[in-house]
């Protein structure tokens, strides 16, 4: 099992800046696959289905729970939002690290259907620098923006179930510490029992 990839779980208060920390991540190393998740929200100007996520209608997301299509789902201000099981899987098996885009909920139930995902959470400079970013992203009423701060305030409170935080400032170093991290977890004992043993049988044969 050591050639399996590593799954990433990545979570953030909306508008921390997670998205554009994956963007620059994917453009600097093509080793990792994101996760594009099925939600019942509707698309932001921009966004196409089958690249930021797959749009659905509240049916069809409830016969992906039904049909155990989806490895976790949660939801979040008012919309479902879940992970697809076949990509991460398949993903996974090749080898790539797969990173989910997930909030808190669904982190900690990968957390525990995989107990050797990584667990990061991005999070802004400051309390201010994140209701600034939110308003200037422009794609929410103040109403959402509102709700969304409420939901930060209430995620907060557990982070500490996260392996490591990841402070989003100067967006090209983040990129960087999260690649390192990523790739700390891959020689992780637990991963790498399959090397372990054969050093191991190796120096019983000296
Ligand atoms: P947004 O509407 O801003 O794209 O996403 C709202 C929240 O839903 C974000 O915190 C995002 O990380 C989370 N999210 C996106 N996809 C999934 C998913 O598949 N599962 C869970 N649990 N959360 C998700």
């Amino acid at each position: 099992m050591s050639q399996k990839g590593i799954l990433v779980v990545i979570s953030g208060f909306s508008g921390a800046g997670k998205g554009t920390l994956m963007r620059a991540l994917l453009e600097k190393y093509d080793n990792y696959s994101l996760s594009i998740s099925a939600t019942t929200r509707q698309p932001r100007a921009g966004e196409v289905d089958g690249r930021e996520y797959f749009f659905v209608s509240q049916e069809h997301f409830k016969s992906m729970v039904e049909s155990d299509a989806l490895i976790e789902y949660a939801q979040y201000v008012n919309h479902y939002y879940g992970t697809p099981r076949d990509y991460v899987e398949k993903q996974l098996s090749q080898g790539r690290d797969v990173i989910l885009e997930i909030e808190i909920q669904g982190a900690l139930k990968v957390k525990k259907k995989f107990p050797d995902a990584l667990l990061l959470f991005v999070m802004p400079p400051s309390a201010e620098e994140l209701k600034r970013r939110l308003v200037n992203r422009g794609t929410e009423s103040l109403e959402v923006i509102q709700a969304r701060l409420k939901r930060a305030a209430e995620e907060a409170v557990g982070i500490e179930a996260y392996d490591y935080i990841i402070i989003n400032d100067v967006i090209d170093t983040c990129a960087e510490e999260l690649h390192q991290l990523i790739q700390a977890q891959h020689n992780k004992t637990s991963n790498r029992l399959e090397f372990i043993n054969g050093i191991r049988i190796g120096l019983n044969q000296l």
